[in-house]
């Protein structure tokens, strides 16, 4: 229970950890996502104050300084919906609020094995009346439009009348920094109220996006625990409950919120779809809906859980971040995981290849239909990313946009945006393995190898041949340090493992008489499966014979090294202090490029290159990303540099909790969280999955007694249990599988033991 509860006491009461805690602490089941602001309101200090539905986007004008041919104009924006935290609580004529009177205790708590976020204060009025309140606040994972705040206050020295006013607020706005290029610049009204009535003592309140043609309604449902007045009104697009009662000495009140959110992307009929979800809420009781959501996460954590021992604060770290994880995946293909999850506003709720280079490894070994879905999310804006490549001048195949909430490319800046096209390979990869760790060959043959074939396509088209080698120019890699460039090492190694799985899941297709559907649909020829193979054979790969490492790409290594060491610190991260031409004129990465090639195309190369890479991009990566240090840890334990590793490691795991990047106030870092993953299982453990069977490479961090975790591999449930003395494998269900251990093959019936 330790490592799935995390509590802070004596709560601090300044700007940035209130809003630090709105991230810390916000609930959300991957369909919505509610901030922990204070429901009674801050008392005019600024906040994020929002609730976001994951896909749920308006449009909103890109500005850009010149007008060049298919240059972006628009972009989607998540929106923050409506605000149905606010609960006010008075004490005859005094207001609770945490900034009079007096805090006399105070605590928040994350409870992940219950699914909930916890506020306890015990407070005494300016007149000495001394109350406990406890507020719980759930966002249901088996009821996924619903959000409950549960409100218990206690009279602790007094008997008098309290009242409550609780808002349910339709006129809403996103938050905008036009400092920071990691948030929205502008803040717009995207919302537009249709209508607004009370029904049954519920408010509902339908609001329509200006451009996207979306619409939202949200119901919300106050239930009070004793008689008393109440009075419900709506006025403008503001829905207020007041009630007043007797309170005695000792004495106990309640007054549970329910509220309903339901989107037109996913409900037919929003207020109907509405009233349904709510009613049935209401017709159980409360325990039964916190039973649920403790039911639905001991099955996540049965499959999930990490368990650490020997080291308390990293495991709880581990848990926090894994929990995140599941709040933030969509469970439909009508959205994916925002890079900031739906804790906040930070890139504007856009999809990146985080998804798929940094958080489908976690959910294709735990929770594989999780992973399916965020495939079928791709294959569902494919059309989208065909256009996209058609925009850029590609006559056949598919640019996946950078970043994007409906499919359509949202980047402003092309040369850190648009211009990764990597992404596409990305997209492919996790394709492949997804099917490696499943052998699901029905949704490869339905939506993946459509995918695989039109992003290898995209290859063709972007590469071309010189002097007998694919080159593959003015593309930007994943480090966006150094923009546009040629030959990009992880651009070309990805693209050749594009190109050549393309090949082979037509063979696979072909042979199980599979092929035609897809084939026909698209076009398909043989010339262009012997195409993509002429192609990856022949694929340029960036190698430098003097330092024997890949250069990032074939200007780099000519370029002046930045002289980190010497750099100011409160110049990091860099991108807010230098123009980006500074930036691209010097060898200085944000992020792993080449080092993550040299985890996830590693049989591309060998040891020493690897090596020699390793200790070289090492010094000139600032890990200005949060994508970053979860990478270097995981081919720090491949090079058996364990110190390195779990240095990395350890900032990793701590980034969000511990708010290292000073911008977890907008949101947390979900691509870093699913690398933190990678970083034990892939890094210490030295996991891989390849077409020819699983290996391990187990390792354990010095400072560790033992770590444990379960994986889904071809449909078996196997556990790993990591010590000091041994590796203990466990086959919990399935059929028995060969496993690969320090080079050696053994057949998992029940156990295998290595020492
Ligand atoms: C990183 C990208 C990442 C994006 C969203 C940027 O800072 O450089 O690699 O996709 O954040 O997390």
């Amino acid at each position: 229970m330790k490592n799935k509860m995390y509590e802070i006491k004596n709560l601090k009461l300044d700007k940035n950890s209130l809003m630090l805690n709105e991230t810390i602490f916000h609930n959300a089941n991957g369909y919505i996502g509610i901030r922990s602001s204070f429901e009674e309101g801050y008392e005019g200090i600024d906040s994020i104050r929002g609730s976001y539905i994951n896909g749920f986007y308006d449009i909103a004008e890109m500005k850009q300084a010149e007008k060049l041919y298919g240059l972006v104009e628009d972009k989607q924006t998540m929106l923050n919906v409506v605000d149905t935290q606010g609960i006010e609580f008075f004490i005859d004529d005094e207001k609770f609020t945490m900034f009079d009177g007096e805090i006399l205790e105070s605590s928040r708590t994350l409870n992940m094995e219950e699914g909930y976020a916890l506020r306890r204060v015990v407070w005494r009025s300016k007149k000495g009346k001394e109350i406990e309140i406890i507020i719980k606040r759930m966002a249901s994972f088996v009821r996924l439009p619903l959000f409950i705040i549960d409100y218990s206050v206690k009279a602790l020295n007094f008997s008098s009348l309290i009242s409550f006013k609780s808002t349910h607020i339709g006129e809403v706005t996103n938050y905008c920094d036009p400092n920071d290029p990691r948030v929205a610049r502008d803040s717009f009204k995207h919302l537009i109220p249709v209508e607004g009535f009370i029904e049954d003592g519920c408010s509902y309140l339908v609001t329509k996006t200006s451009r996207s043609n979306l619409e939202v309604c949200t119901s919300v449902k106050n239930v009070i625990s004793k008689e008393g007045i109440f009075e419900n009104k709506i006025e403008n697009h503001n829905a207020v409950f007041s009630a007043k009662t007797q309170i005695q000495q000792g004495e106990s009140v309640k007054l549970v919120k329910y509220a309903v959110f339901c989107d037109s992307i996913r409900f037919k009929d929003i207020v109907l779809s509405s009233k349904k979800i709510m009613e049935e809420a209401l017709s159980v009781n409360l325990g039964v809906l916190y039973h649920e959501q403790r039911e639905y996460l001991k099955d996540y954590w049965s499959k999930a859980s990490i368990e650490i021992e020997g080291d308390e604060e990293l495991s709880l770290a581990v848990n926090y971040n894994l929990y995140q994880l599941i709040q933030s995946v969509s469970k439909d293909e009508f959205g994916n995981i925002p890079a900031k999850g739906l804790s906040g506003e930070g890139y504007e709720g856009h999809y990146f290849w985080d998804t798929e280079m940094y958080i489908q490894p976690f959910f294709m070994l735990t929770y594989p239909e999780i992973s399916k879905k965020l495939i079928e999310y791709r294959y569902h804006i494919l059309d989208y990313a065909r256009e996209n490549a058609r925009i850029l001048g590609h006559e056949k195949g598919a640019l996946y946009p950078w970043r994007t909430i409906m499919g359509k490319e949202c980047s402003g800046y092309f040369p850190s945006g648009t211009a990764q096209y990597h992404i596409s390979g990305d997209i492919a990869h996790s394709i492949v393995s997804y099917y490696l760790v499943t052998k699901d060959l029905d949704l490869m043959e339905k939506k993946g190898a459509e995918i695989l074939f039109e992003t290898a396509r995209l290859w063709i088209s972007a590469g071309n041949y010189y002097k007998g080698k694919f080159h593959i120019n003015d593309v930007t890699g994943p480090d966006e340090y150094t923009c546009i460039v040629n030959n990009n090492y992880y651009t070309n190694v990805c693209a050749k493992n594009n190109l050549i799985w393309a090949k082979k899941i037509y063979e696979i297709l072909k042979e199980k008489d599979l092929i035609k559907r897809v084939a026909d649909k698209i076009g398909l020829t043989y010339d262009e499966i012997e195409e993509f193979q002429r192609a990856s054979e022949n694929m340029y790969i960036p190698y430098d014979e003097e330092l024997k490492i890949n250069p990032q790409d074939d200007s780099f290594l000519k370029k002046a090294v930045l002289d980190i060491e010497n750099t100011p610190k409160e110049n990091f991260p860099l991108l807010l202090n230098y123009h980006p031409l500074y930036l691209y004129r010097h060898q200085v990465c944000k992020q792993p490029d080449t080092v993550l090639s040299h985890f996830v195309f590693e049989d591309e190369e060998d040891t020493l290159t690897i090596r020699n890479s390793f200790l070289y991009y090492e010094k000139i990566t600032t890990h200005d990303s949060s994508l970053s240090t979860c990478i270097f840890s995981i081919v720090a334990s491949k090079l058996r540099l364990y110190n390195k590793a779990f240095n990395y490691f350890g900032d990793s795991a701590k980034l969000d909790l511990f708010d290292t990047h000073k911008n977890t106030k907008d949101g947390i870092h979900t691509a870093n969280i699913g690398g933190n993953y990678m970083a034990i299982v892939y890094g210490f453990c030295g996991l891989r999955i390849k077409e020819s069977g699983i290996y391990f490479n187990p390792f354990i961090p010095e400072k560790w007694d033992m770590y444990r975790f379960k994986i889904q591999f071809e449909g078996s449930l196997i556990q790993v249990e990591v010590d000091k003395e041994k590796t203990i494998f466990t086959l919990l269900s399935g059929d028995e599988k060969r496993i690969n251990v320090y080079d050696k093959e053994y057949v998992l019936k029940d156990k295998v033991i290595v020492a």
